[in-house]
């Protein structure tokens, strides 16, 4: 582990050990088999951490067929369908009403109930499954978003916002599709808007511009995601051609108690205000955070003191009650 010195940087390896017994152990047919083992003890010994070592021995044989059996469980459910949009409204803090949706992933599995996308996402990823979910939740949130508009004339400019994964925006047919998308459900310009993070714009900022500004022409809206968390260049914000701020949730839910968080929150609002952006904060989980966010000029919110995901039977009724409890229908856009 002593640092090496290579074209003038210094570079610290680790080590990660794995070992195989061969004697008293499980034998090994011939050498092939025992480099076998000792690579997936190799395996174990990074998944747990680099710089460790991992002793070969049954229960890995095990870890890796369950892992065998979730990657074929998850290829499955892309094609049995057991993986589907839960929307969680985005309200007008002002008004109370439903803005909007947040289209987010979840599975129904058949034995172990409904999955969230922390626990199946990062397997979708190595797995290369990406831009399939990306397809099959755009395509299926902006059908539903469709029906919802054509039920409830009253909800205005309702949109429905769907995730990008990273790399997705480097994707060759992704304009094409996200058009051919919203022009299949007839929907208004801008309904459907697609969230990224920092994190996609990053790699390439250059090929990401122009990528977000052949969507914005497709028809989409763009959301900058997570915002705070990342990197947050400000020259992204004022360059690239996104409608809507969203502010993580992490400021948010400590905004009561913590005079910073509190702080950037309001500066993050003034920032997107004065370059013409929505701003959405997430993670508004009661009443009194609500209120902090509005007092800060805040318009929009999504959180569980609203609304959780909900499947999209259930966001259509509380869409419903929205409308109809007396509360204005969308306010225009805040000026
Ligand atoms: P995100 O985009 O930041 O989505 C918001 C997450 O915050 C959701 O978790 C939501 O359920 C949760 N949340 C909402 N309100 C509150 C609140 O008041 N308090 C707290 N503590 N949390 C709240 P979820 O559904 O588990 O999604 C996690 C992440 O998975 C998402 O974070 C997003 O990055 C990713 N994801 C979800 N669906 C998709 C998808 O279809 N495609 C891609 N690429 N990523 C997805
Ligand atoms: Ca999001
Ligand atoms: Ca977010």
């Amino acid at each position: 582990e002593q640092p090496l010195r290579v074209a003038g940087f210094d570079i610290y390896p680790t080590v990660s050990i794995g070992a195989v017994s061969t004697e008293g152990g499980p034998d090994a047919a011939d050498a092939a088999e025992l480099l076998r083992r000792v690579e997936l003890a190799v395996e174990q010994a990074k998944t747990a951490g680099r710089g460790g070592a991992a002793a070969y021995g049954r229960a890995l044989e095990t870890d890796s067929l369950s892992r065998l059996a979730m990657e074929a469980d998850l290829r499955n459910a892309f094609v049995r369908g057991e993986i589907e949009p839960f929307y969680q409204p985005i309200v007008n803090l002002i008004t109370g009403a439903v803005a909007g949706f947040e289209a987010l992933a979840r599975w129904r599995h058949p034995k172990r109930g409904l999955v969230p996308p922390d626990e199946f996402l990062g397997l979708a990823d190595e797995m290369g499954l990406m831009n399939d979910l990306g397809l099959l939740m755009m395509t299926q949130s902006a059908r539903q978003l469709a029906e919802w508009l054509h039920r409830h004339p009253g909800a205005g400019k309702l949109f429905c916002s769907v995730n990008l994964s990273v790399g997705e925006i480097e994707r060759a047919n992704l304009v094409e599709d996200v058009a051919r998308i919203i022009a299949e459900s007839n929907l208004p310009k801008g309904a459907l808007k697609l969230e990224v993070t920092e994190g996609d714009i990053m790699r390439d900022t250059a090929h990401a511009a122009e990528v977000l500004t052949r969507l914005r022409e497709a028809g989409a809206s763009l959301a900058l995601d997570d915002f705070g968390t990342g990197f947050s260049s400000l020259s992204y914000l004022a360059r690239l051609p996104f409608d809507t701020l969203k502010i993580d949730r992490y400021f948010v839910l400590t905004m009561d108690k913590d005079e910073g968080s509190a702080k950037i929150v309001k500066s993050v609002v003034n920032l997107g205000r004065d370059l013409s952006l929505e701003v959405v904060a997430e993670g508004v989980e009661n009443a009194h955070l609500a209120r902090l966010l509005l007092d800060a000029n805040c318009h929009y919110g999504q959180g569980f003191g609203y609304a959780p995901a909900l499947p999209a039977q259930e966001a259509e009724v509380y869409l419903n009650e929205s409308l109809a409890d007396g509360t204005a229908p969308i306010k225009a856009r805040s000026a």
